[in-house]
């Protein structure tokens, strides 16, 4: 006889009122005492949430009779004198409309099981029904469900019964509800959906096409495409940006106008921006998904786990989602090295990767790099951009040293085949330990700078490689990150002070000041709003100008606001630093044909 079953049900029972009613059937166990947790955090968003914060009432009871429930901690409920099967009846109030969250209105509903489904402690293997249901009333007529859970009996619009193998499974399968815009297209004869949720305007057809060609590059770099079914769920604002990774789907945000509107042809820079958004989650199916660091393997969700690894994770994942974009053709490769070029800008501005390192950075990732405060730029360096950077200067290794024989895809196709198709963890050396095991040299030199160290890279020597110029120079204005070039233009480096303003505000408010600069030396802060530059009222918009005006070498007197108290500042601006990256095409033709190599997938020249 099969194991018994955990059945839940799920249905938005006020959508006025952001609340969703979730029931529980719990099997016979023999226990008198059952205990019901929440989890801390969502799989995927390293900071700890507390999602039993959202739930509003609890019972339970033995058929007609109630059981005694107690409080064990901020996310554990004991129910004593139980006999019989148990069911428990809880509200969610779900008022989050993130990737990671659960929102419910008369507009829609949307959850991810962390948000909403107690696990039942030493039942978690067990499988799980869970039936959806819909919103009672003629207004919730047309609403359907898109989600990835294994379906059972269902309406034709979805709702109903679904599997899942356990509760890890269970709650890895997000839940939109609604008059979402379905479309879908195939990938080597997978049905991939999309949901897309939010006013919004689309070209169904292009998104369609590009994501398909996306998906089969990364299909073809692994080798295989470990699917039954996958989902795009996309919720269209009109500021927003977010994804978050699950084994057979993504939920994302976007802003609505970087959808590819209907008309349009153009890759505009947010199309760009969104196709490297889905690129990055759908590479997470493999990457972080199925390939996981060993520590994630329990499944603990009552507190933070730790991992040195993050920067493979999420830096690896980070490299490939834009060179997706150029090897399935849906850019050019001027179009990568813009984005390859605002990448590096973006580290090279950040002292804090002298602070910190990569391993360090992933390791802390729930104090430091979740909750970035105004001193992050100097004390955190981003397992994202850096290690996305150490993901390409790891694949321009292996192709040099290799003599374009090796290259990351080898380690990543080694991955999957290791860890990932065998479902078995990724010990905190197993990354390196392979990579030199497929490289057949020593990286250990590598690593140790580059993961453990704080040093910069030599991405200059190792771009020039495969034809790629690189140089850093100052920044023109507030809008340049710097980008692809066909010359590179003198820029002269103009007065500096080291400051970065709050955006989009109408006070000239300072974000952050920067370590060893004259604005932190004359003891500018954070938070402190600006009033007068050299006697001159300061704006969001002219604030630089009057800084630039400043003979070179000569102090200005900074006035600025500290709460309610004005202070003057003395400060002595200094030409400003080569902080911005720009990157152009160059090189001999053996260069040129180890760059086509490179940006085409291909191992050798
Ligand atoms: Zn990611």
């Amino acid at each position: 006889m099969s194991e018994p079953i955990l059945h839940y049900r799920i249905q938005p029972a006020v959508p006025e009122a952001h609340l969703f009613a979730v029931e529980i059937e719990v099997p016979d166990t023999g226990a008198s005492e059952l205990r019901l947790s929440m989890p801390a955090w969502i799989p995927g968003s390293y900071m700890i949430r507390d999602f039993a914060r959202n739930l509003v009432t609890l019972d339970a009871a033995c058929g007609d009779r109630p059981v005694a429930v107690r409080k064990l901690d901020k996310q554990t409920w004991q129910c004593s004198g139980v006999s019989g099967p148990l069911s428990v009846r809880y509200d969610v109030y779900a008022w989050d409309l993130s990737v990671r969250g659960a929102h419910l209105d008369p507009t829609h509903g949307y959850f991810n099981g962390p948000c909403v489904f107690l696990a039942v402690q030493g039942m978690e293997t067990r499988p799980c029904e869970v039936e959806i249901r819909a919103p009672g009333g003629a207004d919730y007529a047309g609403w359907k469900v898109a989600t990835t859970l294994e379906p059972g009996e269902l309406t034709e619009g979805g709702f109903g019964r679904y599997r899942a193998c356990d509760y890890a499974d269970l709650i890895d399968h997000p839940v939109e509800m609604g008059e979402f815009n379905a479309l879908s297209f195939p990938v080597r004869g997978v049905e991939h959906r999309l949901a897309i949720t939010g006013r919004h305007r689309v070209d169904g057809e292009r998104l369609g096409a590009d994501l398909a060609r996306i998906c089969e590059q990364q299909a073809r770099l692994f080798g295989t495409l470990p699917l039954r079914r996958y989902l795009f769920l996309i919720t269209a604002v009109g500021d927003g940006y977010g994804g978050l990774e699950h084994r057979d789907c993504t939920s994302l945000m976007c802003q609505r106008d970087h959808l590819p509107q209907p008309g349009q042809s153009a890759v505009t820079e947010g199309y760009r921006r969104f196709l490297a958004l889905c690129s990055h989650e759908y590479f997470h199916l493999w990457n972080v998904k199925r390939i996981r660091p060993a520590v994630f393997a329990e499944n603990a969700l009552d507190r933070e786990v730790h991992t040195r690894l993050l920067w493979a994770f999420e830096g690896i994942t980070s490299y490939y989602d834009e060179l997706c974009l150029v090897r399935s053709g849906c850019i050019d490769q001027k179009g990568y090295l813009q984005l390859l070029a605002e990448g590096i800008t973006r580290v090279v501005r950040s002292p804090g990767r002298f602070k910190q390192s990569l391993a360090e950075s992933s390791f802390d990732a729930w104090t430091k790099f979740y909750k970035q405060d105004e001193n992050a730029p100097n004390a955190l360096v981003s397992y994202y951009t850096k290690g996305a950077l150490v993901a390409l200067a790891l694949d321009l290794t292996l192709r040099q040293r290799s003599a374009g024989a090796r290259t990351l895809d080898d380690l990543m196709r080694a991955l999957w085949q290791r860890y990932g198709q065998e479902e078995k963890g990724v010990p905190e050396d197993g990354v390196e330990r392979l990579a030199r095991e497929i490289a057949g040299f020593d990286l250990r030199e590598f690593f140790e700078r580059a993961v453990r160290g704080t040093e910069d890279l030599d991405l200059a020597g190792l771009l020039a490689g495969v034809g790629v110029e690189m140089r850093l120079r100052p920044q023109r204005d507030d809008a340049d990150n710097g980008g692809a070039v066909d010359a590179f233009e003198a820029v002269s480096a103009k007065p500096w002070l080291g400051i970065r303003l709050v955006p989009k505000q109408v006070e000239p408010a300072i974000a952050h000041v920067l370590a060893d600069t004259p604005a932190q030396r004359a003891g500018l802060s954070a938070g402190d709003s600006l009033v007068a530059i050299g006697g001159l009222r300061a704006t969001p918009s002219n604030w630089r100008a009057l800084v630039e005006a400043v003979p070179p070498g000569e102090p200005v007197e900074v006035c600025a606001f500290r709460r309610d108290e004005l202070m003057t500042f003395r400060v002595t601006p200094r030409p400003a630093p080569a902080d911005t990256c720009e990157l152009r095409l160059a090189g001999e033709s053996e260069a040129v044909a180890r760059r086509g190599a490179w940006l085409a997938g291909a191992t050798t020249p």
